[in-house]
């Protein structure tokens, strides 16, 4: 009798326990990734995303055949076809035990309860594991035995776990050497994304916007290389991080959120790294790496909080009578802010960094959501929807997580009544307007004082030079939208 690893959200084989786990318990192994595709699609998988997804798992099949194993990729629609067919593939090919890692949100979840109930009615054992996280959900309660709504708190538990549970150092090419003495050829597999709805949101085809991203080849695959991204980005900038996170001309973040959304990277293997910079971890850590840490630990958060509150994938905020917000329904301002055209330099840097790359930096996806939102009062699940969309590491827990923080909507959230200034905000982060003048080459001519305000030496430029300059007006205007707001959403507050 064989085992099989069912493969999701876990592109590695370093450092994953089902992979570990498997091999060590059984004699012949079967490796298979299902890609449900249209699932993907309802989800909003950006083709960025699923570009880099599919030369990371052709990389693992590469991988797997050097170690004489054959990785199958089986593509399949929905969530619900999965039952049915590991059910197949077991019968046929004698397999025992099915290995997996879990996944948090709620159709994952159900997908998950679905395969266990019916496997384990034909006989198969199912053995699932945690190794996407440093903490599974149900390790972390409060004294009353509930989850914690707060990051603070929870950091602190989370900290404590580690303490406790100490961080294993990863293994495993061994494991699969071990397996085997034959190298196999491996036929890559190209896959295409079923269509997209054609309305990203009512009255709006995605077709109408900045056309998206497909490839991801910036983005380095194979285990190897991505670890060695996050051995450099620990040794030689963590210690910085807290100085220079903010600075989105600066190279100052780890750039590695994308590896860990599609598993290729674990963050067992990122706490072994900061392991090496304090034999103490997960105390004793310079200040930079500790806050770095305390960013692994935001995203735990958020996949927990999926875990605990089923009732955010299905699109809800968290405070549940901010539903009720008065949301503008107003496409063209939509349009605006989607394709960087809004007038406010650092809110047109931040979108157009995504639409050319692929990727933005936190603070840039703090303010852009703010200016959505609190200054164009449109509702945070079109701009949730349009990041998914366009995101090379679209998480749904952790994106959803940031826009309902950004909108004053979630656990843990920005009051409500804190506005980002979009002008101060980018003459704050991007003071030399480096960043700013990459992505709005507009700009290129505005000297430094007037690039955050641009419009009035533009004005007087395009006088003097009959080239008109192109760059568009403020779409709003932020005082007034700013009081608006904020007198709104506490109306509605104050209305349950
Ligand atoms: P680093 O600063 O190097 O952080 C290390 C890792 O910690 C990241 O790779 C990521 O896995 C995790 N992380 C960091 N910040 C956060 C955070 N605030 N919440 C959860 N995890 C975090 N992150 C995503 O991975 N996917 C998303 O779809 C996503 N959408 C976002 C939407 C909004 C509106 C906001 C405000 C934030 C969003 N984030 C998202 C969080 C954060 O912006 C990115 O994780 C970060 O910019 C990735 O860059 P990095 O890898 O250099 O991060």
């Amino acid at each position: 009798m064989s085992a099989l690893v069912w493969f999701r959200n876990d592109l590695r084989l370093l450092d994953n326990d089902a992979v570990l786990q498997a091999c060590q318990n059984h004699q012949h192994v079967h490796f298979l990734v299902t890609p449900t595709l249209q699932h993907y699609v309802e989800h909003d998988w950006s083709l960025v995303k699923w570009d880099l997804y599919q030369r990371q798992l052709n990389q693992i099949g590469h991988d797997l055949a050097d170690l004489g194993h054959i990785l199958l990729i089986h593509p399949l629609d929905k969530f619900a076809d999965c039952s049915a067919f590991l059910t197949d593939f077991c019968r046929a090919h004698q397999v025992a035990a099915l290995y997996f890692n879990r996944e948090y949100p709620l159709d994952e979840v159900n997908r998950d309860k679905a395969v266990i109930t019916v496997l384990q009615n034909n006989d198969v054992q199912v053995n699932t594991f945690a190794s996407n996280l440093l903490v599974a959900p149900e390790q972390i309660k409060n004294g009353k035995g509930e989850y914690y709504k707060v990051f603070t708190p929870f950091f602190k538990v989370w900290l404590q776990r580690i303490r406790e549970n100490g961080v294993p150092a990863p293994y495993a090419r061994n494991i699969l050497q071990a397996a085997s003495g034959r190298t196999l050829a491996f036929a890559e597999v190209h896959l295409s994304l079923p269509e997209y709805p054609t309305e990203l949101v009512p009255g709006l085809a995605d077709s109408a916007l900045t056309e998206p991203l497909q490839t991801s080849n910036e983005w380095p695959v194979g285990e190897a290389n991505i670890r060695k991204l996050a051995q450099q980005f620990v040794r030689e900038q963590s210690m910085d991080y807290k100085r220079q996170r903010d600075f989105p001309s600066i190279k100052g973040t780890s750039r590695l959120s994308a590896y860990f959304e599609i598993g290729a990277l674990s963050p067992r293997v990122a706490a072994h790294l900061l392991q090496r910079l304090s034999p103490e971890f997960p105390d004793g850590l310079p200040e930079g790496s500790h806050t770095w840490l305390s960013e692994l630990a935001w995203r735990e958060f958020y996949q927990h909080l999926m875990f605990h509150e089923p009732r955010l994938a299905k699109g809800e905020p968290f405070q549940a009578e901010q539903a009720k917000f008065p949301w503008r329904t107003d496409v063209e301002r939509f349009a605006a802010w989607c394709n960087g055209k809004t007038g406010f330099p650092i809110v047109d840097a931040g979108m157009r960094e995504l639409n050319n790359t692929g990727w933005m930096h936190n603070r840039v996806r703090m303010i852009v959501a703010s200016f959505l939102v609190k200054d164009l009062h449109i509702n945070w699940q079109w701009g949730e929807r349009y990041f998914m969309r366009r995101l090379i590491d679209g998480s749904f827990a952790a994106n959803n997580g940031g826009w309902q923080w950004s909108a004053g909507t979630g656990t843990d959230a920005a009051p409500y009544f804190r506005v980002f200034n979009p002008t101060s905000q980018g003459e704050k982060f991007d003071p030399s307007g480096r960043y700013i003048r990459k992505f709005v080459q507009e700009l290129a001519d505005v000297p430094d004082k007037q690039l955050h305000t641009p419009h009035q030496w533009l004005r007087q430029a395009s006088l003097l030079d009959e080239a008109t300059h192109s760059y568009p007006q403020q779409i709003v205007d932020h005082k007034d939208a700013r009081e608006h707001f904020i007198a709104t959403f506490k109306q509605v507050k104050n209305a349950e």
